[in-house]
């Protein structure tokens, strides 16, 4: 089927009507970038203006008062988020941003004795979650040289094999403390099985976490019923909620009523009497109690815009759009580029997400030079050292028609370079 047909019988369609589509010479983008900036959703503005005009008409009233009060603005948005990972409403919270949210968790999580004083992650994860881990490690007096087990797939290839990565865990089981996994890998686009990496870990006695950045809002989660013991994301890349917006946290309900050792802050305090300004610290049961600080509720407001488009699209409709508009993608790059570029996230849709990372058989220069004029012309990609273009169209606002749109500017572009 052409791109117009299945446009035209896509039932998320409309979506695309709540964002801003940037555009370039006047024309709508190509915008192929929600994995790492989403686009505005329309009632964004609004979500902040609330904010705005509360703080101008009431100052230190507006904590108080109206349906959107600040004390409890938070949790305004945990139903959605819970829904939204397959959380139950106590597991989940809004707050920080992602790097801090991980060091707070492993904070709990990541706590060395004994011969168990590793961390079990993948050799090419994220910078900020390797200097992470790396100086956790540290932090406990430990030396990530030794404590750091770094799993990487097979010499010249590009993805882990899931099997040696639970053999990996199997293998080292006694001596890791956590182990930690991306649910989507920001380069390949390679899928993790949450569950499956859990029960493994779980079995060797470590505690488990995920980096979501890259599958919420791209993949159907049920943090839940997975099981891991924890779980941190960002909400700037595909739940569109605006540069630096808030970030999540999973705490499992198992933990909830746990009073782990954790870093701190007044705001993780027993709800009942964070006002009494007592010294003693009494966590807030679930993952509410790792909060620090009263949260930033400019940064919050967009949530408020952002959250609801998923709950209405629902997530299982988003995954069936999202399987054929990157299969569609997929097919189109295939058969007309095939002989000159090769994707190296895995082919079958359950082990990806929504993106695509290209290679082009003549090498990176071309690859970024092409990445640079494709962005000058509206279409909009990015680009991951050494030599990746990543494409990831978003069920939310992309069109079949915009994955024709890219196809056509790539092969035209490769045209002029034979
Ligand atoms: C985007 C991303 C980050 C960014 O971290 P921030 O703390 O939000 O700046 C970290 N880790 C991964 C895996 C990411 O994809």
């Amino acid at each position: 089927m052409d791109a117009s047909t299945l446009d035209q019988q896509d039932a998320l369609a409309s979506f695309r009507t709540r964002f801003h589509m940037p555009r370039t010479g006047g024309s709508e983008q190509y915008y192929f970038c929600g994995n790492s900036l989403g686009l505005m959703p329309k009632d964004a503005r609004n979500q902040v203006e609330e904010v705005l005009a509360q703080w101008s008409a009431e100052g230190v009233e507006a904590h108080f008062k109206g349906h959107s009060q600040w004390m409890p603005y938070h949790a305004l948005v945990r139903e959605d988020l819970a829904l939204l990972v397959g959380a139950e409403p106590i597991e989940v919270v809004a707050m920080n941003s992602l790097t801090v949210n991980l060091h707070l968790l492993m904070a709990s999580f990541y706590r060395p004795q004994g011969r168990r004083r590793k961390i079990l992650l993948e050799a090419r994860a994220f910078p900020s979650d390797r200097h992470a881990v790396a100086s956790q490690v540290l932090w406990h007096g430990g030396d990530p040289n030794v404590d750091l087990i770094e799993i990487a797939p097979e010499p010249g290839a590009d993805l882990i094999d899931p099997d040696a990565l639970d053999a990996a865990i199997n293998a080292h089981g006694e001596e890791i403390a956590l182990v930690l996994l991306p649910g989507v890998q920001y380069v390949t686009g390679q899928a993790f099985d949450i569950a499956r990496h859990t029960r493994i870990a779980h079995q060797v006695g470590a505690t488990v976490g995920f980096d979501l950045a890259h599958a919420v809002g791209n993949l159907p989660l049920k943090l839940h019923e997975a099981g891991p013991d924890f779980a941190v994301w960002c909400s700037y890349k595909y739940l569109n909620s605006g540069p630096g917006a808030v970030a999540g946290a999973f705490v499992h309900s198992r933990h909830a009523h746990a009073n782990l050792p954790r870093l701190a802050g007044w705001w993780g305090h027993d709800e009942a009497s964070r006002f009494k300004m007592g010294p003693e610290f009494v966590p807030t049961p679930g993952a509410d109690g790792w909060q620090l600080s009263n949260p930033p509720i400019l940064a919050l407001a967009p949530l408020r815009a952002s959250l609801p488009i998923f709950k209405a699209a629902t997530m299982d409709a988003l995954r069936r759009k999202s399987v054929q508009l990157t299969g569609y993608l997929e097919r189109r790059l295939t058969e007309r580029l095939g002989d000159q570029l090769s994707i190296v996230t895995p082919g079958d849709p359950s082990q990806r997400g929504c993106q695509l990372s290209i290679r082009l058989r003549q090498g990176r220069e071309l690859g970024q030079q092409l990445y640079r004029t494709l962005l000058e012309q509206g279409v909009i990609c990015d680009w991951r050292e050494p030599d990746i273009l990543r494409a990831s169209p978003a069920p939310l606002y992309n069109r079949f028609a915009d994955c024709d749109g890219l196809v056509d500017a790539l092969a035209t572009e490769l045209e002029r370079h034979r």
